[in-house]
């Protein structure tokens, strides 16, 4: 097996941090990129393309397929994720899983590719003044990006993880589809989410961070963007970066990055956080407000036959019937999919402790688990939380969970146990404390109307963070412009999930992709490089 990373570094690609070049003091560029998850890979990419002298700044570190043989959960999460994949909201409520290494969350991600759906685009129009971003419009973007990362309806029959999702919705007659992934000759292994041994996930790590590379940008890792000197006259005019150790500890003196251009691409979450450290103007207050992450439920279900949910590709089968129930600002809608079982994994986020947590061990080989992700920011009662910096200058999200959410919450476990109920399940229960193993449909629905639905009883996670830099017509409404340029500053530009002005209802990976290809073709032709397409 390859390892292209070991390959690319042998050609003599420019990187810089531990274990590799050290890091210098001062870099010069046309254009610094901070982050190198799904927007800032699809932008270096395109920039170095274009022959813009390129700098890429991660704060997490370099892995490849060697790293990710021994597929051990706890080696992953310590060190491919935000905050050892314990990142908390402020209240601790929920669990936030998003990447922290080189090609941030796409490294570790599930690989189920969506396009933005049409109803999310219409408000965006609608609310923000979107309304250059229609399906048709956004459209050449996705295909030049489906094509560039494989993206295709997944070919092989779904695991049983996925099946009893499709089996159990055709029983109801509900519709449920086969989910597209960012694929090329996968091991169908189930263990994606611990970065993907065999370099078949078209992530940032094996696609576009390489040919960026290729093409001469230099790539810092280890290495936490801190802050941006503004100027007066709304100029950024460097940025200053610290080395770090695998747990975000200083491990050097600080550097800076000086460039013509700057592109924020840190993720939700951690891109307002920069930008409310360097004091970036914010004069109608949004900064950081409006995130979004689709709170995610599940429910457990026991099946007479091995189910095996830590094997095959973890998501191929979704259905969007509960997403279309009602309009898009009314009750909150949820998309239906599968999570994998794999141990660490599941015992942490399932619930339960003592002999209770031993025996849904034990019974892990037939354990399927549904999951159903809430379609956020469309509603007055859902207006997303709001990061905010701990005295350390680190990033927190504020994010209350309150009773318009809990109400969608109790209709997507009720919705759930009735699917694995109709694919043959013995016994379901949703995740939360207070639930029992609901023997019959019937003992589900009476169980689940007496659940007690209010935070840390209900386990509500996710590994979906959207918005903080809203992205709109006028700077009253949003932070960033529609070409992704900041409202205040003329050279900073933002590319990645941030800018998203809800939630989409989707898995954003596509989305963010497809944003970045049109935002960065525009900076390209902005900073008079060459334009080329990405594919
Ligand atoms: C476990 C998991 C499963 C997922 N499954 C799917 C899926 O199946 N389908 C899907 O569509 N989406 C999925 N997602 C979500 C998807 O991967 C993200 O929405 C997407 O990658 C976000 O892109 P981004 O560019 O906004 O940020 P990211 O891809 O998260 O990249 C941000 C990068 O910036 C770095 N960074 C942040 N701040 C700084 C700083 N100050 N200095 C330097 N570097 C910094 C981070 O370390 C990170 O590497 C999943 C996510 C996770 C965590």
């Amino acid at each position: 097996m390859n390892d292209p990373i070991k390959e690319g570094l042998a050609r003599g690609w420019k990187v810089h941090g531990p274990g590799q070049r050290a890091l210098p003091e001062l870099v010069d560029c046309d254009v610094a990129i901070i982050g190198s998850g799904a927007g800032a890979g699809i932008t270096a990419e395109l920039l170095t393309r274009a022959g813009l002298k390129t700098v890429i700044i991660e704060e997490g570190p370099l892995r490849s397929s060697s790293d990710f043989k021994p597929q051990r959960e706890d080696i992953a999460y310590a060190s491919l994720y935000q905050e050892a994949a314990g990142r908390k909201t402020l209240d601790q409520a929920m669990n936030i899983l998003q990447g922290r290494c080189v090609g941030g969350s796409t490294t570790v991600n599930w690989t189920g590719s969506f396009r933005t759906p049409k109803d999310a685009l219409e408000v965006w129009a609608a609310k923000f003044g979107l309304s250059d971003f229609t399906e048709s419009r956004m459209a050449p973007w996705f295909e030049q990006v489906e094509r560039r990362l494989s993206i295709a309806p997944w070919q092989t029959d779904p695991n049983e993880n996925n099946a009893v999702l499709k089996r159990g919705a055709d029983k109801l007659g509900i519709p449920s589809f086969v989910i597209a992934r960012n694929v090329k000759g996968c091991w169908n292994l189930g263990s994606c989410g611990m970065g993907c041994p065999t370099n078949a996930k078209q992530s940032m790590l094996v696609t576009t961070i390489p040919a960026a590379l290729d093409r001469g940008a230099t790539l810092l890792v280890q290495t936490r963007a801190d802050k941006l000197l503004i100027n007066r006259e709304g100029k950024v005019e460097a940025l200053v970066c610290t080395p770090v150790e695998l747990d975000g500890k200083a491990a050097g003196p600080e550097l800076r990055v000086r460039a013509r251009h700057y592109v924020v691409a840190g993720g939700a979450i951690n891109s307002p956080a920069l930008l409310l450290r360097s004091q970036a103007p914010d004069p109608h207050g949004l900064l950081g407000k409006r995130t979004f992450l689709h709170p995610t439920v599940a429910n457990s279900a026991l099946l007479p036959d091995k189910v095996e949910g830590w094997a095959g590709a973890p998501l191929s089968i979704f259905s969007d019937h509960y997403l279309h129930q009602g309009p898009v600002d009314g009750p909150m809608g949820f998309k239906l999919e599968a999570a994998p079982v794999h141990p660490g994994f599941a015992a942490t986020n399932l619930g339960g402790f003592g002999p209770a947590l031993a025996d849904r061990v034990r019974q892990f080989p037939n354990t399927q688990v549904m999951i159903a992700l809430l379609r956020d920011g469309f509603h007055e009662q859902s207006a997303g939380g709001q990061v905010k910096l701990r005295g350390d200058g680190t990033p927190q999200l504020d994010y209350a969970l309150n009773d318009y959410l809990f109400d969608g919450v109790r209709r997507a476990y009720l919705a759930m146990a009735e699917i694995q109920f109709a694919a043959g399940a013995q016994s379901v229960r949703p995740v939360h404390e207070q639930a029992a193993d609901y023997k019959s449909l019937a003992e589900a629905k009476a169980g689940i109307a007496r659940l007690d639905l209010r935070p840390f009883v209900t386990t509500v996670g996710s590994a979906h963070v959207m918005g903080g830099c809203t992205m709109a017509a006028d700077a009253g409404r949003g932070v960033v412009r529609p070409d992704g340029q900041h409202w205040q500053l003329a050279n900073l530009s933002v590319h990645d999930g941030s800018l998203f002005p809800t939630s989409i209802g989707a898995n954003p990976q596509l989305s963010v992709y497809g944003l970045a290809n049109r935002l960065s073709q525009g900076l390209v032709e902005r900073l008079g490089g060459t334009p080329e397409a990405l594919a």
